[in-house]
């Protein structure tokens, strides 16, 4: 999402707009056609473009959403899956299956990012008030905890596996059983300052396909540290439940 609303930004901050085209029904007719963007960025996985005017363009990729940057010129895809479509004079950004596309008053944008927790990756970083939110409840699973965005926003599944097993904690940890939970939340953040700039996600300092990763995405491989078969199931109840690798050896409990 970084890199996204990074892109995002370079191609259309600063720019009059000169096509908006808003393919969900709620907005189907906004126009904001004549005003520029000033802004472009993310909050979590969310995704703010101001407009000039006090408008905000929000929205969020959900599991499927996706974001293309095309040169300007032709008109914007045809694709059923096209949710949204902000183009000026050099370039167009077309938004693919996003979960969520509303326009709101900038001063009302707390009204949807403001239950977040810190960013790992934005400005106002702050670790003691993450562990702080982490710790308000005590007996929850660090994997579940890990991903709610109230408590600390930027943990996806890859780095929530991956911090874990480089902790040596298991997912099913309570919280309140972690007395290190600052020296997780530093490599969580760490590790994602290092991979922003990047397409590939790398937390083995291997950049090799097949090598990236201590323990996400190698179900029934060996555990690069032990030789113990990784695993791989879901956690959480149903709807919610999200897939999470481990090693049953380096990551007892
Ligand atoms: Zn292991």
């Amino acid at each position: 999402m970084w890199r996204a609303a990074r892109q995002l930004h370079a191609a259309l901050a600063g720019r009059a707009l000169t096509r908006t085209d808003f393919r969900v029904p709620r907005f189907a007719t906004t126009d904001l056609r004549g005003r520029a963007i000033s802004d472009v960025t993310p909050r979590g996985k969310h995704l703010l473009a101001r407009v000039e005017g006090g408008v905000t363009i929000h929205t969020h990729l959900r599991m499927d959403g996706s974001w293309r940057i095309r040169p300007a010129g032709g008109y914007p895809p045809r694709d059923h899956r096209v949710r949204l479509v902000l183009a000026n004079g050099e370039w167009q950004a077309v938004g693919y299956l996003l979960g969520v596309v509303e326009v709101l008053p900038t001063a009302r944008e707390e009204s949807v990012v403001g239950h977040l927790g810190p960013d790992l990756l934005g400005p106002d970083w702050d670790a003691a008030e993450a562990v702080r939110r982490l710790r308000a409840n005590p007996a929850r699973a660090v994997g579940e905890a890990l991903l709610d965005q109230r408590n600390l926003a930027g943990i996806g599944n890859f780095y929530k596996s991956e911090v874990l097993f480089l902790r040596g904690v298991s997912p099913w940890r309570a919280v309140g059983d972690i007395d290190d939970l600052e020296a997780l939340v530093a490599l969580a953040r760490r590790l994602l300052e290092a991979n922003k700039e990047r397409a590939d996600q790398v937390t083995t300092g291997a950049d090799r396909p097949g090598e990236r990763s201590w323990a996400y995405g190698r179900p029934g491989r060996l555990c690069r540290r032990c030789g113990t078969a990784i695993r791989q199931t879901n956690q959480g109840a149903a709807p919610n439940e999200r897939i999470v690798f481990w090693c049953p050896r380096c990551q007892p409990g």
